[in-house]
């Protein structure tokens, strides 16, 4: 079915392209300059922008239904402005032989919202000994290999890991913590935590996992080198001004690396703990807001070079044990962008093609996939937001089976109200005529 959206302001990844009326037929942008359509939707006042990409939710599939599903995953996906979602590989049983990867790719075709992508674990049950198939892996349909969940603690692993992945076309990613360094703690190691009594996790930990990783990377480059391949090493949710200095520095040297920012180390700091609530647990935790200003000003620079979520459901009940026991994690497909949105552009400045950017753009490219842009012929994966529209955060209303929020009650501006993936409506909310 066709579909015209009548005067809407366009911006992707390279910046405002002014008010157009963009045509959406056969799955694609068949014209910016109007048309006759079957279906009308007047977007004055909106902003269409290519739907978002999030290079990182854990889905819980298989296994783990009771968190998340397919279904609701990538539905929630959809009503937050995401087109497509890269699933992790930390579910039961661990996703990495390649029918795995095939039979959930086929799965959630059938399922109306956002398309996957597919993570598969970089090595066996995300041990950190044995590696997985990477070129099998890739023949297959996975997008990237991971341990997520897991540190890889055997940097002899990961050497070899980035360059069979690397040889496959495939990019790594890494929960950069040293396991010995972080211990047990449950928040960022520092004054509030000794003043509240809960063991800390020092932003060292992270920082010595990062720069560690850059050596290996620098090996795998060298190794891959004379095959003319290079390795892609993926840092997911870097959370401080530390290890975005040391990232900016492997960047500016040519290294093959990209860092990811997401939704709550971007807009909450370890301030948030004076309530003692297991719904802001998370790893690495929330740092100090001069951590918060640096990731920010990183993103901008593009030292950081995607946001993903790291959409991490648990059951309430999970989440409501004591601050010590409660698993790691923040569910945020379904806010992601109108929260980013307003602290990020609306408060701060941010241009807003940048955010655009670093939430299609900079995640393809790190998963070697063309960049979103709106132009005559590209496929019709489209999210239409409303700058103007203010709504509060209401974790009930979620799609996500995970219905609670650190962000519940925040009033937001910028909420998605029609996504479409290759031209099929996925998300519409209701204040669209
Ligand atoms: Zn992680």
């Amino acid at each position: 079915m066709s579909l015209l959206i009548k005067n809407a302001r366009l911006v992707d990844g390279s910046g405002e392209l002014g008010t157009a009326d963009v045509l959406v037929a056969e799955g694609r942008i068949a014209s910016l300059s109007g048309g006759d359509a079957a279906r009308v939707v007047e977007a004055a006042g909106k902003v269409l922008a290519p739907a978002l990409t999030d290079p990182h939710a854990h889905l819980r599939t298989p296994g783990q239904e009771v968190k998340e599903d397919l279904a609701s995953g990538l539905r929630a996906a959809a009503r937050g402005g995401y087109g497509a979602v890269l699933a992790m590989p930390n579910t039961d049983p661990v996703v990495q032989e390649p029918e795995q990867v095939q039979a959930l790719l086929d799965e959630a075709r059938k399922i109306p919202g956002a398309r996957l992508f597919a993570a598969a674990a970089l090595t066996r049950d995300q041990a950190g000994e044995r590696l997985t198939p990477a070129a099998l892996l890739a023949q297959a349909g996975a997008s990237l290999l991971t341990d997520d969940g897991r540190t890889n603690e055997d940097a002899g692993v990961l050497a070899r890991g980035l360059i069979y992945a690397g040889a496959a076309g495939l990019p790594v990613a890494v929960h950069a913590e040293d396991a010995g360094l972080r211990g047990g703690g449950v928040m960022n190691d520092g004054r509030l935590a000794a003043e509240l009594g809960l063991s800390g996790n020092p932003h060292e930990a992270e920082a010595a996992r990062v720069a560690r990783d850059l050596e290996v990377l620098r090996y795998a480059v060298r190794k891959l080198e004379p095959l003319g391949r290079r390795p892609l090493l993926y840092f997911q949710h870097v959370s401080s001004a530390r290890s975005v200095e040391l990232i900016r520095a492997a960047r500016a040297e040519g290294l093959p690396v990209c860092g990811e920012a997401t939704p709550h180390h971007l807009t909450l700091s370890e301030d948030a703990w004076r309530d003692f609530d297991p719904l802001l647990k998370v790893a690495p935790p929330l740092r100090t807001t001069a951590d918060v200003e640096a990731l920010a000003g990183a993103l901008e620079a593009g030292d950081l070079c995607a946001i993903g979520t790291d959409h991490a459901p648990h059951t309430r009940a999970e989440k409501e044990r004591d601050l010590e026991s409660a698993p790691f994690g923040i569910p945020s497909l379904e806010v992601a962008f109108a929260l980013l949105y307003t602290e990020l552009v609306a408060k701060r400045g941010l241009p807003l093609p940048v955010l655009i950017e670093r939430m299609t753009s900079g995640p393809r490219r790190a998963l070697g996939l063309e960049p979103a842009r709106l132009e005559v012929g590209a496929p019709a994966d489209l999210m239409l937001f409303d700058p103007g529209l203010e709504r509060s955060v209401e974790p009930e209303k979620f799609i996500s089976k995970a219905r609670y929020s650190p962000w519940a009650g925040w009033r937001l501006s910028g909420w998605p109200l029609l996504t479409l993936v290759a031209g099929k409506e996925v998300w519409r909310d209701a204040a669209v005529a």
